[in-house]
């Protein structure tokens, strides 16, 4: 603002320190740009940018330079054109489905996913007019007998919670194509440098960025990655249903994901020296790990991932009651849900994740009441082993 003596007090508190021009500022790590609109020289110029025929800045709802520099990364990392970054997995899912799915379309998704997207789908969704089959994720007759006319998505998860049964993506991939349809993937438990999910031949990659990306429990975000054609198919159900990233989590997000291959390296290593301990304890009587011998998948795991994440669960002697008490004994270990953080956390997934179900649906996947689920953080690992063997002491 030039001038600024011409003007009052009460008006130059407004107006002063806006709209300096940054071009020449570079930073290894970029500004929190907390803005909600940008300024521009003359009436074509904002025109232009609208309508995209220049590149640039109008309004946070599209675009954001501390979004952008988050989006630039995660394209890179799952080997995507573009990203568009969200404010929860959830409103990256529900902008996914709806920017390919309308009334009277059909969804085939692996009866395994999150809770919240089987929610989504069979509930919200299905209010919308949209229908979902759901499917055992490893029987590909299955899979092609509940494709119809109008089924548009195919949707799975690489690895499925809490029993860690895995997806075959190629083959996903293939059959979805060979009827015409996308395929989706969420791949929030096997990030990059694990699982390229766009490399398997999946048309979108879908993250809920408030597990491993974030990695430290303190912020809700998502994430979508795709070719551009995709995007540019994506990208309207994200200016229109709104739900974008606030400029400061896109920041702590970028922070986040600084260390995701570091983390990532000492949670896989660590899950499987655990899987490895909890296997031949006396009192477990099943250790699920995508990464251990005794997996029955274990070989197409070992073609599919390059390392088999943190997470890993197992079964305890003594039913439900016993599993509450050993959860209740950890003292490292922390009683919550949510997963991929810095800190080892364990969960009950009968009780929270899995309540919704009757047993029998329950017992059909592997979800019991002496189930718990781990997900392994960066803590030394002797310790980890340590408190969950206090723990299972009985
Ligand atoms: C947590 C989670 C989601 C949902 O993400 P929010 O960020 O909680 O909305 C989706 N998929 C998987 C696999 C998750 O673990």
């Amino acid at each position: 603002m030039s001038k600024s003596s011409k003007w009052d007090i009460q008006s130059r508190l407004i107006h002063r320190g806006s709209g300096i021009d940054f071009s020449r500022v570079r930073t290894p790590n970029p500004p929190i740009f907390q803005t909600s609109n940008y300024l521009y020289e003359d009436v074509e110029g904002g025109t232009d940018i609208l309508v995209g025929k220049k590149e640039g800045y109008i309004y946070s709802r599209y675009s954001n330079p501390t979004i952008d520099s988050l989006n630039e990364v995660l394209a890179d990392i799952e080997a995507g054109d573009a990203a568009l970054s969200f404010n929860s997995g959830l409103a990256a899912i529900s902008a996914a489905i709806l920017a390919y799915c309308k009334a009277g379309d059909h969804v085939v998704a692996s009866a395994l996913i999150y809770g919240g997207t089987y929610h989504l789908f069979q509930e919200q969704m299905g209010r919308l007019g949209i229908e979902t089959t759901f499917v055992n994720p490893t029987d590909f007759t299955e899979i092609k007998g509940a494709i119809k006319n109008n089924t548009r998505v195919l949707y799975t998860e690489p690895l499925a919670n809490p029993t860690l049964v895995s997806s075959d993506i190629r083959q996903w991939a293939d059959t979805a194509h060979k009827h015409h349809c996308k395929l989706l993937v969420d791949n929030t438990f096997t990030p990059p440098p694990l699982f390229q999910p766009l490399r398997s031949g999946a048309d979108v990659v879908i993250h809920s960025a408030t597990k491993y990306l974030g990695g430290h429990s303190d912020l809700t975000g998502g994430a979508i990655i795709a070719s551009h054609k995709e995007i540019e198919n994506i990208s309207p159900a994200l200016r229109y249903f709104g739900g974008i990233i606030s400029p400061f989590i896109a920041w702590l997000l970028l922070r986040g994901v600084r260390t995701l291959g570091v983390r990532l390296e000492r949670q896989c290593n660590s899950a499987f020296r655990i899987a490895q301990h909890l296997e031949k304890h006396p009192n477990i009587l099943k250790a699920n790990y995508a990464g251990l011998p005794s997996n029955p998948q274990y070989k197409f795991n070992k073609k599919q991932f390059r390392q088999f994440s943190g997470m890993l669960s197992f079964e305890v002697k003594g039913g439900f009651s016993r599993a509450k008490k050993v959860m209740q004994k950890l003292q490292l270990i922390q009683f919550t849900v949510s997963l991929g953080d810095v800190a080892s956390l364990i969960s009950h997934p009968a009780s929270t994740s899995h309540v919704y179900l009757t047993p029998a649906e329950r017992e059909s996947i592997g979800v019991r009441e002496n189930l718990l689920r781990l997900s392994v953080g960066i803590e030394k690992i002797e310790d980890l082993i340590a408190d969950l063997d206090q723990a299972l002491k009985y």
